[in-house]
């Protein structure tokens, strides 16, 4: 069912049955209420910075920029949250949410697994229970995660419906939220899915840009030429972005995983080869197949192999105010080898999806220009993956 609540242009909605709009409405209330909160915000904000090691560091990666020889690069360190990544900014923001609203239990999907332990890991703080759900074939790849979140308390359910990969999670979770909403606050992962999610899932990642902003204020006395972030569903990238929107002289700029190339079927750069299309509760752009079915997707990054990406991305690139660039494994990897070399930082193989695109514009730009990019995560998760893609077998 349609509506025109939580659109960006013509991107968003609630694209829901009937049965699930109890519970999505409940959370929209609830999310007004609490939003603007001084107390709401007071807690968020000690959990950001006694717990999850907030404020992040906007680092000046000078060997970098000394070595491509143009804009001035510094790197928004998102990796050295607790947990290793910005997701925890999402979680710890919603199981907060969860708990003023009631719920005593959690559940969320999880593809590689880094949303399914940070969800874990705020059930744990949180004292809730927890429930993830993991598509089948995930479950077996990811079995490191798989352990972590048992270990954290939290019960791993394997989906085995459609390929048994992330987006047969999303629907099984959607699917359990709606029989048991009375206790039950689906945590999603990413900005996507029905509104409220791609909003509240955005003002929780803008964390990002907020601190970004006032730290290259201090440091340069002016904002950045351009901000750069990798693209999965989308919450780093707008949580990167969304605080200078309105600075229309700053780029900004999405990486998308492409895979083997967007012009092969083994791809995820959804604005790149996508097309306009209704799934998991929101209008977007999706990869689909000729019959307008969902497409499979790859991508050597877990973390971005989603075939769907976040209404307001969608919207961005529509207006012309965000760029949407295809990256593929092989640049990915060179990036992720690159930055280790060069900074002594392993990043994310997502992120380094934007390291890479970093690399192709920075020597084209001028030293006296900046440049933003967001390290999403740390790498230690990706080295047997990327050491595997050399031709390496390595433990772990
Ligand atoms: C999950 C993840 C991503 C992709 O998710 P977005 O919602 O697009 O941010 C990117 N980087 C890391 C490190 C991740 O864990």
């Amino acid at each position: 069912m349609a509506q025109s609540k939580g659109r960006f242009g013509a991107f968003g909605g609630q694209y829901i049955p009937e049965t699930l709009m109890n519970a999505v409405e409940e959370l929209d209330q609830a999310y007004l209420r609490w939003k603007d909160d001084p107390g709401f915000n007071e807690e968020l904000s000690v959990l950001f910075n006694e717990y999850a090691n907030r404020p992040s560091r906007l680092y000046y990666a000078r060997k970098m920029t000394e070595d491509l020889g143009g804009a001035k690069i510094y790197l928004k360190r998102e990796d050295l949250n607790f947990t290793g990544a910005h997701k925890v900014n999402n979680v710890l923001g919603q199981a907060l949410l969860a708990k003023k609203m009631g719920k005593t239990r959690l559940i969320a999907e999880t593809g590689a697994g880094q949303h399914g332990v940070a969800t874990a890991t705020a059930a744990a703080l949180f004292g809730m229970e927890c429930v993830v759900f993991m598509g089948k074939v995930d479950v077996e790849r990811q079995a490191l995660n798989v352990y972590k979140m048992r270990l954290l308390g939290a019960k791993v359910v394997p989906v085995t419906s459609g390929t048994a990969t992330l987006k047969d999670a999303v629907s099984e979770a959607m699917r359990e939220w709606t029989n048991r909403v009375s206790d039950t606050h689906y945590c999603l992962g990413s900005v996507m899915g029905p509104h409220p999610f791609p909003t509240i899932v955005r003002d929780f990642q803008a964390v990002i840009s907020r601190e970004t902003k006032q730290q290259i204020l201090k440091r340069e006395g002016r904002l950045p030429d351009a901000v750069l972030a990798c693209v999965g569903g989308g919450s780093n990238a707008i949580g990167s972005f969304y605080h200078f929107i309105d600075d229309k002289d700053v780029r900004l700029i999405g990486c998308e995983a492409a895979g083997r190339g967007i012009d092969t079927f083994e791809t995820a750069a959804t604005v790149n080869t996508g097309r306009l299309g209704i799934f998991h509760g929101m209008k977007s752009l999706f990869c689909q197949n000729e019959y307008g079915q969902i497409a499979p997707v790859y991508s050597i990054s877990a973390g971005l192999d989603y075939p769907g990406i976040g209404p307001e991305h969608a919207w961005l690139h529509s207006i012309g105010r965000a760029e949407y660039v295809p990256v593929t494994d092989e640049e990915a990897v060179q990036a992720f080898e690159y930055m280790s070399r060069m900074e002594g930082i392993i990043p994310a193989i997502e992120s380094a999806h934007a390291v890479a695109h970093a690399l192709k514009i920075a020597p084209q730009m001028s030293p006296d220009q900046i440049m933003v990019i967001t390290i999403s995560g740390r790498g230690d998760k990706d080295c047997a993956a990327v050491a595997r893609y050399r031709g390496e077998e390595i433990e772990g």
